[in-house]
């Protein structure tokens, strides 16, 4: 049963305007994230999905989701807690917008809304000396590890109820890679207007539509992106809950990061391209098959870009790896194939015949390990772009 939006309800969430279909990704896996290997998920396993996008602040989303089925992933089968200095970029780029626009020494009381296990929150609160750093986090094993990192934890999703959680009144509050997630923008704001110091700022990252777009990427295309957001469409939707864009940036990864105050004034920026979308996937997928074509297999990145990619490609490869040892053993919902340690995956094929793809945005922290484990065969990044050719 589904209970997302009615079909018949085609209108904009963030500001009402038309909807126009953007986006069609058939029979897509359920679960992006691999599970220990005697787990036993009950089916669907894959779930057709569609996304529209506004015609008036270009925001995109899926016009139907089933809730119910989302709000069990991000409890039970969420992502692998990572030994810290592994798969950092992401939060490095981040500490680094936060830094350059000075947002950290000023702040007392902290909040991270989906905190996951809580090393970039422990982080900022030993770098501003914060009195307190609160986390939202509704996954049961990351919230246990963020406990042990000494941050005050609510076991909870993030909304309007947030008043009755007992938080001091919060100057920097920031969520990264949640709003796409959130079914309910109305009671995320008002959470954060309850939750927010006088003067505070608000801090959110998403994956960028602007910037995958315009090259084609499956990337942010998956099951639990309700919601893929424009510059545009995020300064909308935060200007309607009376907050400006104070800053904003987008990362090498795609990812845009924006700063709001509210007394910044309201940004209207250009909507992005759009039209062709689907056709420039289409392209990415077409050229990936031709270079992949009979080619042994070895995916290192078992996350979500991973999952997404091997079911564009209609193929799972041969071999999965991942940098982070915690996922070592585990397997995706479906697949008989468990992840390997990546000396492992290397040392299992043919460096003249196979295909090293790097399905993780990790690029800059993977490469070298390749090169250290001496792989010198053909190494692609998740669009088929070579990033290390077979010598
Ligand atoms: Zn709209």
């Amino acid at each position: 049963m589904s209970i997302g939006v009615p079909a018949h309800s085609r209108g904009c969430p963030v500001c009402g305007g038309e909807g126009a279909h953007l986006l069609e990704l058939p029979r897509q896996p359920v679960y992006q994230h691999p599970v220990p290997a005697g787990a036993r998920v009950p089916e669907p396993h894959l779930v057709d999905l569609s996304w529209d996008a506004c015609k008036v602040c270009a925001h995109a989303w899926q016009p139907n989701f089933n809730a119910e089925q989302l709000r069990n992933i991000y409890r039970s089968h969420y992502y692998t807690p990572a030994p810290s200095g592994i798969g950092a970029q992401f939060r490095n780029d981040f500490l680094q917008v936060l830094h350059e626009q000075q947002l950290i020494s000023t702040a007392r009381v902290l909040l991270e809304v989906g905190a996951a296990d809580g090393d970039v929150l422990a982080e900022l609160k030993r770098r501003a000396g914060a009195l307190h750093a609160y986390a939202f986090e509704p996954n049961h094993e990351n919230a246990a590890v963020a406990r042990s990192r000494g941050l005050e934890v609510r076991e909870s999703f993030f909304g309007a109820d947030a008043a009755n959680a007992g938080l001091e009144p919060t100057d920097l509050i920031y969520a990264r890679h949640v709003i796409e997630h959130v079914f309910d923008f109305a009671s995320f704001f008002a959470g954060v207007a309850v939750v927010a110091a006088p003067g505070a700022r608000l801090v959110l990252e998403t994956p960028s539509l602007d910037f995958h777009a315009s090259r084609g990427s499956i990337e942010p295309f998956h099951i639990e992106h309700v919601h893929v957001f424009a510059l545009r469409s995020l300064a909308w939707l935060s200007s309607l809950h009376g907050w400006g864009v104070h800053c904003h940036a987008v990362t090498p990864s795609g990812n845009l990061i924006a700063a709001f105050s509210r007394t910044a004034a309201a940004l209207e920026p250009a909507a992005p391209e759009l039209d062709g979308l689907a056709a420039r996937l289409e392209r990415t997928r077409a050229h990936l098959r031709e270079l992949l074509s009979g080619r042994p297999l070895i995916f290192w990145g078992a996350g979500s870009a991973g999952i997404v990619l091997a079911s564009m490609l209609g193929r799972e490869p041969d071999v999965w790896t991942d940098g982070n040892p915690n996922k070592i053993g585990k397997r995706y919902v479906g697949s008989e194939r468990p992840i390997v340690a990546p000396e492992a995956a290397l040392g299992s094929a043919d460096p003249g015949v196979a295909a090293l793809v790097v399905t993780s945005s990790f690029v800059n922290e993977i490469l070298p390990r390749v090169r250290e484990l001496g792989w010198r065969g053909d190494v692609y990044g998740p669009a088929g772009e070579v990033l290390q050719a077979w010598k």
